[in-house]
């Protein structure tokens, strides 16, 4: 395999002909669907030398890059539907390929391809607009999603991105940082036709090393709640924590540390998994339980989200699924960190009594001075794990 390619042999005049390329395929294919969009993205992997020959395919690419699929194509797509990607908004064309695996598809298609498996492979992606960044509402940045997969890959492949302007949504700045951190080189396209090197960077060689994994917070968070011994508690709050966190993980698409987008698809299942998991126990069954178990829902969501902000990334258990333990993860590919089949319903572990707890205020359990809110939160509840279901009741003291 070819060693790194270093930025310095990405000179503007290296580059410009395969970026002016690339440009007229993708408005080419774009004026086909339709010419009054501006935004059109094609992505592709080269070699060095690809790059180099470009000056001499007469301003297309070559026959093979279409024969071999090694083109990718987008354009955003509005009323898209997809849960997870803001359906009220629209998905741009850099998390579709991520999320969908095209440029995974690109790169093992390179690999496995006779003239480049034992060349670096170059990712370049051709975006009208700058990736994008910051824009209002939109819940993710194609800038932070393109770091994120790119981040720590140095020896793997390299990223160029080359833009013609910025959309007036997007904080030019948040973008370049992104970039930047994730060791990707940006390019401008001049008026004259001839690219500039707006982002010029050295990859990091190394992803980032986190500490607090998400489980082990929320972990800690949850135990507030406890205020005596309780056998076995420990272990089967960890279990609900695994088990809860490889339903919203075990079928995602995302890789490494939390971007935008992927905490706020987590956050998203893991809220309708606590609504699925947490329920009333129906031998206490009142009015006055269910206000306690929407109460520890809301409890155990705020741990979540509080969990999901103070850690970066999710961890892989250290030995088994009910000990809470957990390594920060490495690990790219989400669906990868549990071992199949992972945690299961699971009668044995999971229908004992969990806590004995003393719920306070959602905030005093946070911070320990402040005052309950309204009797119920002064209240002493119980809570228990039947059937894979926390089941609490409470009653007034
Ligand atoms: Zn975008």
């Amino acid at each position: 395999m070819q060693s790194p390619v270093p930025v310095k042999h990405f000179t503007p005049e290296e580059m410009t002909p395969i970026f002016e390329v690339m440009r007229r395929y993708g408005e080419d294919e774009r004026n086909k669907v339709n010419n009054k969009i501006n935004q059109h993205l094609l992505i592709t992997i080269v070699s060095d030398d690809e790059i180099d020959q470009a000056k001499n395919w007469g301003g297309s690419f070559p026959n093979q890059f279409n024969k071999e699929q090694r083109l990718r194509f987008l354009l955003n797509e509005r009323d898209h539907g997809q849960k997870g990607f803001n359906p009220g908004r629209e998905l741009h064309g850099e998390v579709k390929a991520l999320y969908s695996d095209q440029i995974k598809t690109l790169m093992s298609d390179f690999k496995n391809n006779q003239k480049t498996k034992y060349k670096y492979p170059i990712v370049l992606v051709y975006s009208h607009y700058i990736p994008c960044a910051g824009v209002p509402k939109l819940g993710y940045s194609c800038s932070e999603e393109l770091m994120n997969y790119a981040k720590g890959n140095i020896t793997n492949f390299i990223m160029l991105v080359a833009y013609s302007t910025t959309f007036k949504n997007t904080d030019e700045k948040r973008s370049f940082d992104f970039m930047r951190k994730g060791g990707i080189n940006a390019f401008m396209r001049m008026p004259n036709g001839s690219y500039a090197h707006t982002l010029k960077v050295n990859p990091p060689n190394s992803i980032d090393v986190i500490t607090r994994t998400f489980q082990r917070e929320a972990y800690v968070c949850i135990s507030k709640c406890f205020t005596s011994y309780q056998k076995d508690r420990a272990a089967i709050t960890t279990y609900f924590i695994n088990y809860l966190t490889y339903q919203c993980i075990s079928k995602s698409k995302a890789t490494g540390l939390f971007t935008e987008l992927s905490k706020n698809q987590l956050k998203e299942c893991l809220k309708k998994e606590l609504d699925k998991n947490v329920g009333d126990d129906s031998v206490q069954s009142s009015k006055k339980n269910k206000k306690s178990v929407q109460y520890t829902n809301s409890y155990f969501q705020l741990c979540f989200n509080r969990s999901i902000e103070v850690s970066r990334g999710l961890g892989r258990p250290r030995s088994n699924l009910d000990e809470p333990d957990w390594e920060p993860c490495q690990n790219r590919n989400w669906n990868k960190i549990y071992t199949p089949p992972g945690p299961r319903r699971n009668k044995d572990k999971l229908s004992k009594m969990v806590c004995e707890n003393r719920v306070e205020s959602k905030e005093s359990l946070l911070e320990k001075n402040k005052k309950p809110r309204n009797k119920w939160d002064a209240g002493q509840c119980f809570t228990f794990f039947h059937d894979m279901t926390l089941k609490v009741y409470c009653k007034k003291i």
